[in-house]
């Protein structure tokens, strides 16, 4: 199906067929409502939502931090989507979408449609601080990227993975959202916090190489301003070889533009695991439409309404 999708794209010569291929098959409009094809919350969410991670970032990590470094502090409260955005405007098209050759299909799609949102709180092992500073003190502040990703296995199984108590360091890891294959986004880490997305990694930048260390014992990642995004995989996404990969759903791309579109990331700051990775072991998203997706992000208005970046105001906590 990867390869048909493939030879498709290759012999457009407009954007209004992809757009077509992008569309998703059911166009309803705003809902909220659960729906049977989402998998249940889990029991454990209730012991790591009895409280709210206090927002902002830290100074500087620490010189010797043991193993969990759990930063984080908790105030008493409910935890709401408006934690990990803003109450979003309702949904509307961008000036642009106007001017472009996008279906109308399209363009009334993204008009009335907003994702389903849920919220799965990572357990506090698997998410940190984002820091103004590297464990040797210098300015660790890089404007915030997007990260992809998917998961390879399944999003129940992510779910559980990231709500799991990991206290070595190397076992944890998380994505800020997860992106299920209805395109029902789950909410995993804070925007303000540092996920543990990617292990080794440079964000190669006009600028330059841009990483950041913050473990004396680790290596150097994109991590500090790195706010990840993770595709659910098909299921035949979860053999390792990159042969037979059908991509991702249509939901799971209006799902992540719309998403995305709240950041205020450019789209040339928008990259994948595998453009980052320095391990030489990641390939992921490995069937990502990266044309198509930018066709449909032109189409969402840009806001600020998931706040990515670490800043010297929001530093107002004395280290622990
Ligand atoms: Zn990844």
């Amino acid at each position: 199906m990867r390869q048909t999708f493939g030879l498709v794209l290759q012999g457009l010569s407009t954007v209004t067929l992809l757009f077509t291929q992008l569309l998703p098959s059911q166009a309803h409009p705003v809902h909220h409502s659960s729906d049977a094809a989402s998998p249940p919350l889990f029991a454990q969410q209730q012991s790591v939502t009895a409280g709210v991670p206090i927002r902002g970032c830290l100074a500087r990590p620490k010189q010797n931090p043991p193993e969990p470094n759990l930063e984080t502090q908790f105030i008493p409260g409910a935890l709401t989507l408006e934690r990990f955005r803003q109450q979003p405007g309702p949904p509307s098209v961008s000036a642009e979408a106007a001017q472009s050759n996008a279906p109308q299909a399209a363009l009334n799609y993204i008009a009335q449609h907003q994702p389903v949102e849920k919220i799965a709180l990572a357990h506090p092992t698997n998410f940190g601080e984002r820091y103004l500073n590297d464990y040797q003190g210098q300015p660790a502040y890089r404007e915030p990227i997007i990260v992809l990703h998917e998961t390879v296995i399944s999003g129940p199984a992510t779910l559980r993975l990231f709500q799991t108590n990991h206290p070595k360091n190397s076992q944890q890891a998380s994505y800020h959202a997860l992106i299920m294959r209805d395109g029902t986004i789950y909410y995993l880490v804070p925007p303000d916090k540092r996920a543990f997305g990617a292990g080794t990694s440079v964000f190669a930048s006009s600028k330059g190489d841009e990483t950041v260390s913050t473990n004396p014992s680790l290596s150097a990642s994109v991590n500090n301003f790195a706010y990840h995004i993770s595709f659910v995989s098909p299921q035949d996404g979860r053999q390792s070889s990159r042969s037979g990969h059908s991509g991702y759903t249509n939901a799971q791309y209006y799902s992540l533009a719309w998403l995305t579109s709240k950041t205020g990331v450019p789209a040339e700051r928008i990259t994948t695991h595998q453009a980052v990775d320095r391990a030489g072991n990641r390939t992921d998203p490995r069937s990502f439409n990266r044309s198509g997706f930018l066709s449909l992000l032109r189409l969402y208005p840009k806001t600020n309404e998931v706040m990515i970046g670490c800043t010297e105001s929001a530093s107002s906590r004395p280290l622990p």
